[in-house]
């Protein structure tokens, strides 16, 4: 009997790291978590990371076989399989991982960053298979893109193409400050934290009754406004009306560049619905240059799932193999 062949995705986080063993349709057979920031060394989190997917392997038995490693981290380079001066991670400037993973294995290890193997995922399980050209957009904390073109993820001369978070939306007007040290870039917009900070600017030039007034600004989140923008809340429909022309008016961008079939929105701002999508796309439209209008379609991602950075870190594997 043949054995089922495997990819392991692992999602590496600030928090957590999530690892999961998942086959060619996209099950995840088993799947587990250690904390990133227990290790002060990435030796010693490599260590700790094959010896918690080890245990999880004996688990699952000896009718499998593991085909290589796919990786999800802030900053990957996918040339060099390191990652680069994340401010998220506990490891400091210019990380070789997939070296410090050959330590344990002589299968392959890829290395990427979580928006470029969310990309791979839609491609490989998700809305994307059959299509040559789109865009993924992670919408979460911050904003993350993954652009394949021509049927292959775009990576460019450096392997960190299409951070289109940090291009800025109004570099002279805006005093909104980014992670990155530039001030107005999208991500600052258009994300669960900007549309929070949005909402409250918002809330605060308005004289309009607000439940959110009484509430101490620490505890307003994305969520609770999602919530409120359902109940009719007119300032919270509005705190998104604004995030997602922003964002059309950036796609309108993306657009003239590649040319995609679709762009997919991906992660928890992306479950808002037409909040989101429907100014997403007037204001898309409304920018774009006449031979591209009406045509490109802008999506919710079907790796919508809890699971979703682990799927997308292993669809890398199968890419590898079958390319
Ligand atoms: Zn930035």
């Amino acid at each position: 009997m043949t054995k089922k062949r495997l990819a392991i995705g692992i999602d590496i986080g600030g928090t957590n790291t999530v690892f999961g063993f998942v086959d060619r349709e996209g099950n995840i057979l088993i799947e587990d978590r250690l904390k990133t920031m227990s290790y002060q060394k990435v030796e010693d989190f490599v260590g700790a990371l094959f010896k918690t997917m080890g245990a999880a392997g004996r688990k699952i038995g000896k009718e499998y076989e593991i085909m290589g490693f796919g990786i999800g981290a802030p900053m990957g380079n996918i040339h060099k399989g390191t990652i680069e001066y994340s401010a998220a991670l506990p490891w400091k400037g210019i990380v070789p991982l997939a070296e410090v993973f050959h330590r344990h294995t002589e299968l392959p290890v890829i290395v990427t960053n979580d928006a470029n193997a969310a990309a791979v995922g839609e491609m490989i399980y998700g809305g994307a298979r059959g299509m040559r050209d789109f865009v993924v957009i992670t919408l979460g904390t911050g904003l993350g893109s993954g652009f394949v073109v021509d049927g292959k993820l775009m990576y460019g001369h450096d392997g960190f193409a299409g951070e289109l978070g940090h291009t800025p939306i109004r570099p002279e007007l805006s005093d909104r400050e980014c992670g990155c040290g530039n001030k107005g870039c999208l991500e600052t917009y258009v994300s669960a934290t900007g549309l929070t900070k949005t909402f409250i600017k918002i809330l605060a030039d308005s004289r309009q009754p607000s439940e959110f007034k009484k509430m101490c600004i620490d505890d307003i989140n994305a969520e609770l406004i999602f919530n409120a923008a359902k109940k009719g809340d007119k300032l919270a429909i509005k705190a998104f009306d604004v995030t997602g022309r922003i964002l059309g008016y950036k796609l309108a961008d993306v657009v003239s560049h590649t040319s995609p079939e679709a762009i997919f929105l991906f992660g928890g701002l992306a479950l808002s619905g037409d909040f989101i999508f429907k100014p997403a796309k007037e204001s898309m439209e409304r920018h774009l240059l006449s031979i591209y209008r009406d045509k490109v379609k802008i999506l919710p991602s079907e790796l919508n799932t809890k699971n979703a950075a682990v799927l997308g870190a292993s669809s890398l594997v199968w890419s590898v193999l079958e390319s």
